[in-house]
């Protein structure tokens, strides 16, 4: 059999690799095993060979599929312009459809239907912060794995859904508060907030939004994905810009083309926070604050660098907050950890996330910048107690507040 899904692979997609072999050095499992076929080319031709009707989808394409962190650093090195993110999520979903797996039903729930759920996401976060405050939650099996490097969460919880401010007769923008972002990283919600109204704006923040939908498609529940990104089509109408503080959940949004015309409409209005803050910042909207001869080190999230083609935007926040900017990793590989990869693969997460946090303690600063929660989860599990791992708009508020502007409103 062969595909059975909805939407497999295109063909068209993978006939356009011309097996040149550019991305081969660009791919961390490529790098770390040096097998062909944990490399894109590989992952490329064994779907191929199914799509061929020379391979079936089998356990082996699951792993083959699976090892791979959807980092999409081959995109940015494929002269064919070969959309490998949306053709690796199709063959995971091909894989999820026809190879059993013990935990799908209970991964399904969790990132198909949890996520998309505010109810569900503020008990499991109650419940997380309970366990966090006693010290229980890093010890729990598979939680404990996926929550390490999780900033303090707050109780009771805020939630940025739902609010509006500034004056309604100012330029309009839309926050896209996401699942997790809600709950677990409101401090960059907050830094958002009070950074867009400093540029005078007035921020609004839908109730009725949901989970990006990254996660489940990403983990080969495309069908779920289509859900959440169909709810987010009918809630976040308008043609104001759509505000995103998370890398991977811009990424997926910038990709709704796929779900049609108007998906395609709500993908042209999503702009990442660096990019609308940078904008401001360079029309004279927003200050430069003057040098502090404070040093940050900025690390670029592969959703961010590869998946939205954006790295001169961070470097202008945190230049403009008075920083010295210091490259952790030019260049460098993804971190490892990219949603649910450190369940599935713990080793290589680890290796990955390990060799990241020694390029940025190379660097001699304790301040590090990454405008991705996952990232910055993964550069925290790994660095010194010592270090501050902050969002680039958090560090901008920062400098902001700093500099006179008043307190951060509260979302
Ligand atoms: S997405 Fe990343 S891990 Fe996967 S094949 Fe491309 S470069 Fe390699
Ligand atoms: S760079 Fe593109 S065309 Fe070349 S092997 Fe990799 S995916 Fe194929």
């Amino acid at each position: 059999m062969a595909w059975i899904t909805e939407h497999p692979p295109r063909t068209v997609d993978l006939d356009s690799c011309v097996t040149c072999g550019l991305c081969l050095p660009m791919c961390p499992t490529f790098r770390l095993t040096g097998d062909e076929t944990a490399s894109p080319r590989g992952r490329l031709a064994a779907i191929t060979a199914v799509a061929d009707g020379r391979l079936t989808v089998d356990e082996r394409f699951d792993e083959i599929t699976s090892f791979c962190l959807q980092c999409r650093a081959c995109e940015t090195a494929c002269p064919s312009m070969l959309p490998y993110g949306e053709v690796i999520e199709s063959a995971r979903a091909e894989a999820v459809a026809q190879v059993p797996h013990p935990d799908q039903r209970l991964r399904r729930f969790a990132l198909g239907r949890a996520l998309a759920g505010p109810v569900t996401m503020r008990v499991a976060t109650l419940g997380a912060a309970a366990m966090q405050r006693i010290g229980a939650l890093e010890a729990l099996p598979v939680v404990g794995g996926a929550t390490a490097g999780l900033r303090p969460l707050p109780v009771p919880l805020p939630s940025a859904r739902g609010g509006a401010w500034g004056p309604r007769d100012a330029d309009r923008v839309t926050l896209f508060t996401g699942c997790v972002a809600d709950t677990w990283f409101t401090g960059i919600h907050t830094a958002t907030v009070e950074v867009l109204l400093a540029a005078g704006y007035r921020v609004e923040a839908p109730e009725d939004q949901t989970c990006c939908g990254a996660l489940a498609s990403h983990s080969g529940f495309g069908d779920d994905a289509a859900r959440m990104a169909r709810s987010n089509i009918a809630s976040l109408t308008g043609d104001d810009p759509i505000v995103v503080n998370v890398a991977g959940c811009g990424a997926h949004l910038k990709a709704y083309g796929r779900y049609g015309d108007d998906g395609g409409d709500l993908a042209a209005r999503t702009k990442d926070v660096t990019e609308i803050v940078a904008e401001a910042i360079e029309s004279g909207r927003l200050p430069m604050m003057s040098p502090a001869g404070e040093r940050v080190a900025v690390q670029d999230p592969c959703h961010l660098e590869h998946g939205q083609r954006i790295s001169r935007e961070p470097r202008i926040l945190l230049e403009a907050a008075g920083y010295e900017v210091v490259e952790a990793d030019p260049g460098g590989l993804c971190c490892g950890a990219a949603g649910l990869y450190q369940v599935d693969h713990p080793d290589t997460a680890e290796e990955l996330g390990r060799e990241k946090a020694d390029k940025v303690a190379a660097t001699g600063t304790t301040l590090v910048a990454s405008a991705n929660a996952g990232c910055e989860m993964q550069l925290r599990r790994y660095l010194d107690d010592g270090y501050e791992v902050l969002h680039p708009v958090e560090i901008y508020a920062r400098a902001l507040r700093r500099g006179g502007t008043g307190p951060a409103p509260s979302p």
